[in-house]
C-alpha cells in the first residue's frame, strides 16, 4: 500500500484490495414483453431483443473467454425457455448464473404472493432448462420490494444485486424482525448500459446512443475510483445492448485495463457473496419511512410557529 492508498472500505481476500465484477442482464425479450405483451406483435422490435441471445451471448462468452474472466448472468426463466441452448452454453463456460425474474416483471407495488409465484416460475424454469440452482437474485429493473429479501431468504438465495446504497458489499437483514440475512452487492445506473445505448422508437432510451469510447472511459473512471477507495465495481451490461460490435470490442478493452489495475479480484458475484458471507460480522438494517403529514416544516407566520407536521419516522416493520 502507498502513501496515496489509505485503508481499503473493504476487506478483500489475501493479495486483493478491491473487486470487480463484470454482470450481464439476458433479459431478450421478456423486459418488453412484461412492459407491453401487445409488443409481440412487432417483429422488427422483437428482433432486436432476440439480437442478444442468437447473436450477443456467443460473442461475449468469446471475449470473456479470451479475457479468462468469470462472469455473472442473470437470466429471466422465460429466457431460459425460449433460448435453452444460449443458457446452457453460458453454464458450459463457468460462469454463475442468476435469478432476474420469470417474465422480468414490473416489480413496483405487486403483492408478495404474486413476487413468489414469479421467484418459483423463475427457479423451476432455470432448473429445467440449465439444471441451476441460482444463489443469485437480481430484480428486473433493479426494483426490489420490502417484502422481497424475506421472499429470498426463504428460497435459499446467498445474496441480491438490486439496491443502490453501497460501494461495497454488505450483510443485511431480511425483515426487522428477522434473524436471517442476506447479502447484498449494490449497483449503480452510471455503471448500467442501458443509460448509454439503450435506444428503441416506442419502447426505450433517450434517442442519445452514446459512443462506446465515452461508456468506457465512463466505467474505467468508476473502476479506477473503486479500486482506490477497496470498493467493488459491479458493471451491468444487457446482451442486446452491449454485444453490438464496436461495444463488445470496448468491452474487452474495458475489461483488459480493470484486470490491469494492481489487486483488482476480477470474479463472479457470487464468489463477492461468499466471500462477504464468510467475513463480514455486522448486519445492517434498511430504514423504511412512514411519509411525515402535509406540512412536513414548521410554519413560520410573522415571525411565530403556528403549524407543524409530524416528524418523518420509521416503521416498525417492513
Ligand atoms: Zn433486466
Amino acid at each position: 500500500m502507498t502513501a496515496q492508498q489509505p485503508a481499503p472500505v473493504f476487506d478483500w481476500p489475501q493479495g486483493h484490495r478491491a473487486a470487480a465484477a463484470f454482470t450481464f442482464d439476458v433479459d431478450a425479450e421478456s423486459c418488453v414483453l412484461a412492459h407491453d405483451p401487445r409488443a409481440a406483435s412487432r417483429m422488427s422490435l422483437m428482433s432486436h431483443q432476440s439480437y442478444g441471445p442468437r447473436v450477443a451471448v456467443p460473442k461475449l462468452l468469446a471475449i470473456l473467454e479470451r479475457q479468462d474472466v468469470r462472469a455473472t448472468f442473470f437470466v429471466p426463466g422465460f429466457t431460459a425457455e425460449c433460448y435453452p441452448e444460449m443458457v446452457r452454453s453460458i453454464v458450459d463456460a463457468g460462469h454463475e448464473i442468476g435469478h432476474h425474474g420469470y417474465l422480468h416483471e414490473q416489480m413496483q407495488g405487486i403483492s408478495r404472493e404474486d413476487e413468489a409465484r414469479y421467484l418459483d416460475r423463475g427457479l423451476e424454469a432455470l432448473h429445467r432448462v440449465a439444471g441451476v440452482v441460482p444463489v443469485g437474485y437480481r430484480a428486473p429493473w433493479w426494483e426490489m420490494n420490502w417484502h422481497t429479501p424475506a421472499l429470498l431468504a426463504e428460497r435459499g438465495f446467498l445474496y441480491d444485486s438490486s439496491l443502490l446504497d453501497g460501494d461495497a458489499p454488505y450483510r443485511f437483514s431480511v425483515a426487522p424482525d428477522s434473524a436471517e440475512d442476506l447479502v447484498e452487492i449494490p449497483v449503480d445506473w452510471a455503471l448500467d448500459d442501458w443509460e448509454q445505448y439503450a435506444f428503441y422508437p416506442g419502447w426505450t432510451g433517450s434517442g442519445v446512443i452514446e459512443s462506446p469510447n465515452k461508456a468506457r472511459e465512463l466505467w474505467l473512471l468508476e473502476a479506477e475510483a473503486q479500486h482506490r477507495q477497496g470498493g467493488c465495481w459491479v458493471l451491468t451490461n444487457h446482451p442486446f445492448i452491449s454485444g453490438r460490435p464496436s461495444r463488445a470490442h470496448a468491452l474487452e478493452q474495458l475489461i483488459e485495463s480493470v484486470k490491469a489495475l494492481e489487486g483488482m479480484w476480477v470474479t463472479t458475484l457470487e464468489d463477492v457473496a461468499r466471500h462477504t458471507a464468510a467475513t463480514c460480522r455486522e448486519v445492517r438494517t434498511h430504514d423504511r419511512f412512514e411519509v411525515p403529514s402535509f406540512p412536513e416544516v414548521p410554519i413560520l407566520r410573522n415571525g411565530s410557529v403556528v403549524g407543524a407536521g409530524s416528524a418523518p419516522r420509521r416503521l416498525a416493520t417492513a
